[in-house]
């Protein structure tokens, strides 16, 4: 039994009813694809930077979101996160990201937004902003943090450093009202048990709010496809395995730390490797039982 509460569980608390986050993706870019750090991208991540099927990035903010609400609203789900989800969502002029997130903020069934982001790409100018956001919206800034160990990120081409992740949690630890959310990939090449339970561990000593878990997975259109084409890469065949050290993971966890993504997931379509990635909720079953 897990003594961390999941996300839906904590959102429905704090704000007395469910509440949906809706992905948007802004129009941004990466420093590791534009050409400042390098031009691929992380070796895991497709040309759409994370984003979900569902999201039509010609359309604008306001579009996406609309379109987002109205599709809810038939589930009966009527307070929603704006989600800046594909690519980095800090990496641009404050001008820039203060445009984006407020055409965003000006939805009266938006509750909050989550920005999705690199630890590289957090900085003092950036943080006044998402601070003063912070006052009037939950906000969460999601860090894509992987692993706190230094060869595991030069494999998967984050061009990132260990020190960029901690200095970034600590540079959101001296603002106000901002919850962090750390993204954690979980079976990256060369990582035993015993690294992985290191990362959770160190993280925990850092300070988050509330965790993400994927799984490492392959899909089309990635270095990551090619390499584990060519046996170079492993992953979890068998959920179950996944399942176990996902578990300890969050058993090294605060118990107050949020659970939003036991898994990752991608559809059937885009999937090379492992199979189970195209079930959104078998993970989740596994570990808790429902
Ligand atoms: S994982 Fe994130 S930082 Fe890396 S290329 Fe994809 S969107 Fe950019």
């Amino acid at each position: 039994m897990l003594s961390q509460k999941t996300v839906g569980e904590y959102w429905k608390e704090k704000f007395g009813e469910k509440v949906y986050r809706i992905s948007i993706d802004a129009g941004f870019t990466c420093p590791t694809r534009d050409g400042t750090k390098g031009r691929n991208g992380c070796i895991f991540c497709d040309e759409r930077g994370s984003r979900p099927h569902s999201v039509e990035p010609s359309l604008s903010v306001s579009e996406q979101l609309k379109t987002g609400i109205k599709r809810l609203k038939k589930r009966g789900i009527n307070r929603f996160i704006a989600y800046f989800q594909a690519y980095t969502n800090t990496y641009a002029p404050v001008s820039t990201l203060k445009k984006k997130y407020y055409e965003a903020l000006k939805f009266p069934e938006i509750v909050g937004i989550s920005i999705s982001t690199r630890p590289d790409c957090i900085d003092g100018e950036n943080l006044d902003l998402i601070e003063e956001i912070g006052k009037d919206y939950y906000t969460i800034i999601e860090l894509g943090i992987q692993s706190v160990h230094e060869d595991s990120l030069d494999r998967i081409g984050r061009m990132h450093t260990v020190e960029d992740s901690q200095e970034a949690i600590k540079m959101i630890h001296e603002r106000r009202n901002i919850e962090i959310v750390a993204h954690l990939i979980i079976g990256l090449p060369g990582e035993n048990e015993d690294d992985i339970i290191e990362t959770a561990d160190t993280i925990k000593d850092w300070g988050i709010d509330g965790v993400k878990l994927h799984h490492l997975y392959v899909v089309k259109g990635t270095v990551l496809e090619k390499e584990y084409k060519e046996g170079k890469v492993k992953v979890f065949e068998d959920p179950a395995g996944y399942a176990t050290i996902a578990k300890k993971v969050l058993e090294h966890l605060t118990p107050s730390t949020i659970i939003h993504r036991f898994q990752g997931y991608a559809p059937k379509e885009e999937l090379v490797a492992p199979s189970w990635t195209s079930n959104r909720f078998i993970i989740r079953q596994l570990i808790l039982g429902r």
